[in-house]
């Protein structure tokens, strides 16, 4: 079964589509759905991802950056795509792009209005976040009637969205304080669509909300981590699959005796004979060098094999003693078989911090284009 012959990430439409099916299950039929497309789709290929769930009928699409944005339109993206983080400098791109901002602070609303202005714009897509308790970024409660006020008579923008975010919605000890979120978007968006002369859609659920919290849906939910195949809890991920398969092969394999290092700074010492396999991926792809000496391990042939000694850039060393394995076998670091959740696990890390983290140079390939 050598399927590749190099380091690869490996993503599977097909899972893309079951787990979109799936996440629809949870919504009803008249929900909105956007697809949270930031950071490369989760570290697999945003245009790809992009692409399919326009196919499959996604309604919005969302990256942090504007220039994430670019580069889906580039490709041919029709969807509305929500810019979740637009920072000032890049405005007028976001405008000719077609792009439609989350502004959070009234020196955006204030600046975005003056933008939009100069640039003849009527009827501007734009959404309203609102910090409900994250503390991240969001126009607080108190700042209602100030957006009112620069509404008032502003033409050039139009409020498309009214959305927030939950904290926790992953954590059911805290579910008082979801609640309390919930409670004050509800309060804050009332207000606000009461003023308006038109109804913004609401949305506040992100994938754990949509499983945790059904009720609190609105008009659209917000889905990224529930598409790439994890849940955050494992009833959830039983029902997802992993869209992203890092995959790579043995370059080499040693016989060592006893007393031999192995990798930068002898950071290993065998004690006794032993088999050690190289594979050419390390830090620079992202395997961080918290994965070194025994913390982070892969899947070969069905068996677990410790990474051995310290992360290289470009190689690590694994121990493959009594693994049935040969040179050009391949290799699961995370994915199908062996989840990101548990790669993570192995560094305290989360499935999202693993899955953005595979390197631009891993060529991707595609299953069920
Ligand atoms: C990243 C992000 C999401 C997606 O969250 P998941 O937990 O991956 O579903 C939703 N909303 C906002 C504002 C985000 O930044």
């Amino acid at each position: 079964m050598n399927m590749v012959e190099e380091t690869v990430l490996e993503i599977d439409l097909h899972a893309l589509e079951h787990n979109y099916n799936y996440i629809r299950t949870k919504i009803k039929e008249s929900t909105h759905f956007l697809g949270v497309v930031k950071a490369f789709a989760y570290g697999s290929d945003s245009v790809a991802i992009a692409k399919k769930l326009e196919a499959l009928g996604a309604d919005y699409l969302a990256v942090a950056y504007t220039n994430e944005g670019v580069a889906l339109r580039d490709a041919g993206i029709k969807l509305p795509i929500l810019v979740l983080h637009p920072q000032r400098v890049r405005y007028t791109t976001l405008i000719e792009r077609c792009l439609e901002p989350s502004l959070y602070s009234p020196t955006m609303l204030t600046s975005f209005l003056q933008t939009a202005k100069a640039l003849n714009q009527t009827n501007y897509p734009i959404h309203l976040k609102f910090n409900t308790g994250l503390n991240r970024i969001g126009f607080s409660e108190n700042e209602v009637d100030f957006i009112i006020a620069q509404l008032e008579g502003a033409n050039q923008i139009k409020v498309t969205s009214i959305f927030s975010h939950l904290a926790a919605s992953e954590d059911l000890n805290e579910r008082e304080f979801t609640q309390s979120q919930i409670e004050a978007f509800e309060r804050i968006s009332t207000k606000l669509l009461g003023k308006l002369d038109h109804q913004p859609i609401r949305h506040l659920l992100n994938t754990s909300g949509i499983i945790n919290y059904p009720h609190a849906q609105y008009d659209m939910v917000r889905s990224g981590i529930g598409l790439y195949g994890y849940g955050n809890e494992a009833s959830e991920d039983e029902k997802l699959i992993p869209v992203a398969t890092l995959k790579t092969i043995i370059s080499q394999i040693h016989k060592i005796g006893p007393n031999q290092s192995v990798g930068y700074n002898r950071g290993f010492i065998s004690n006794s004979s032993m088999v050690t396999a190289t594979l050419p991926l390390g830090h620079a792809d992202g395997i961080g060098r918290t994965y070194g000496n025994h913390k982070g391990h892969v899947w070969i042939n069905g068996q677990l094999a410790p990474i051995i000694g310290n992360v290289c850039m470009d190689m690590i060393m694994i121990d493959i003693t009594g693994i049935d394995c040969k040179e050009g076998d391949e290799v699961i670091v995370f994915g199908k078989n062996h989840s990101a959740d548990k790669m993570a696990a192995y560094s305290q890390s989360i499935s999202y911090e693993i899955l953005t983290g595979v390197s631009q140079r891993i060529k991707r390939t595609y299953l069920g284009n």
